[in-house]
């Protein structure tokens, strides 16, 4: 089966009066057909920037620096122009789920009446079609067909969050990326979310996701395959469960260590907290970027990055200590 994108050695920066934010710097990440890849990582890691550098969705400041985003059947976005990978590629290949949902929706329009806009500009819908189309959707997705006719404010947090992904897949795109859907919900809301985003995967509505967010623990729920970012960088990117049962990378040991509801793994291994802070991506730290917290750092780790080593089926660790023959 092939790949549906391949992110190679992606860089994208944003420029400030005091220089370039080095935002996403060097990412490598397959997404395959089945996929749900979840991105973990602290505040200010670089994933939110990775999930519209994945559609190359850059406007600046945010620059493109460099890599390749091999799209499969369209090919590398990065050398498109921009408005052609809007027309043929966004919402029609790949779909984004914004952080807040509240702002994807226009306050003074009803949800019925902004599907129409959208598809109208977007696609020459005429409004028939386009209603047809979300009320198909909607009730794929379980959702009251009433709630088109409802503007934003009348619906709570999670409903408007549900309908943002509902609209983010009117047109069956491959993949879904989603910029932390869950984070303003309860647990409940949650759950909820967490089954619809199953669903367009066992409903092969789309055909793959990238699952954007802080919280391992709803990761473990529906990823397939994690990766660990951190300072711009993945960390670590494996099987969802060979990387929460096994982790290798120090940053992914203290993540997973720190979680807030601990998983069984992880309450036997004890909770910690991971000291310091992030660094400023304005002036990176040279050698491994997370050096100056990690508690096995060795003098070759403040002088040179670590290389990226393969460690069994899909799994891939950006450290000495891999080389070394030990682990977190
Ligand atoms: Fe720690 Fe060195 Fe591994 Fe970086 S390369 S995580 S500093 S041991």
């Amino acid at each position: 089966m092939n790949t549906l994108l391949v992110a190679k050695d992606v860089k994208a920066y944003y420029s400030s009066p005091k220089g370039f934010v080095r935002a996403v710097d060097g990412v490598t990440l397959d997404i395959n057909p089945g996929d749900v890849v979840g991105v973990a990582g602290e505040s200010g890691c670089g994933k939110s920037t990775l999930s519209n550098v994945l559609m190359m969705n850059v406007q600046p400041p945010l620059k493109f620096v460099g890599g390749k985003l091999i799209l499969e059947g369209v090919g590398d976005l990065a050398v498109m122009e921009r408005q052609k990978v809007k027309a043929q590629v966004w919402g029609k290949v790949i779909a984004l789920v914004p952080q807040s949902a509240l702002n994807a929706l226009i306050p003074t329009r009803k949800v019925g009446a902004f599907i129409k806009d959208v598809l109208g500009y977007h696609l020459k819908l005429d409004a028939r079609k386009a209603s047809a189309l979300a009320q198909r959707r909607f009730q794929e997705l379980g959702l009251p067909v009433e709630t088109l006719a409802k503007y934003p404010h009348q619906l709570s947090g999670g409903m408007r969050q549900r309908v943002v992904i509902a609209i983010a897949t009117l047109l069956n795109p491959k993949l879904l990326i989603a910029d932390e859907p869950t984070s303003a919900l309860d647990v409940s809301t949650q759950k909820q979310v967490l089954k619809m985003f199953l669903h367009l995967k066992t409903e092969h509505i789309v055909r793959a996701i990238v699952f954007i967010t802080h919280d391992i623990a709803i990761l473990r729920q529906i990823a397939t395959r994690i990766a660990i970012m951190y300072a711009g960088k993945v960390m670590e990117v494996g099987p969802m469960e060979a990387v929460i049962q096994r982790p290798v990378h120090p940053y992914t040991c203290s993540l997973i260590r720190s979680v807030l509801t601990p998983e069984p793994e992880v309450k036997e291994r004890g909770l910690s907290h991971l000291a310091g802070d992030p660094p400023d991506l304005l002036q990176p730290p040279a050698g491994c970027r997370f050096h100056p917290r990690c508690p096995q750092s060795m003098a070759i780790c403040t002088q040179e990055a670590p290389p990226v080593v393969g460690l069994g089926k899909d799994h891939f660790v950006s450290c000495y200590l891999v080389l070394e023959g030990c682990q977190c």
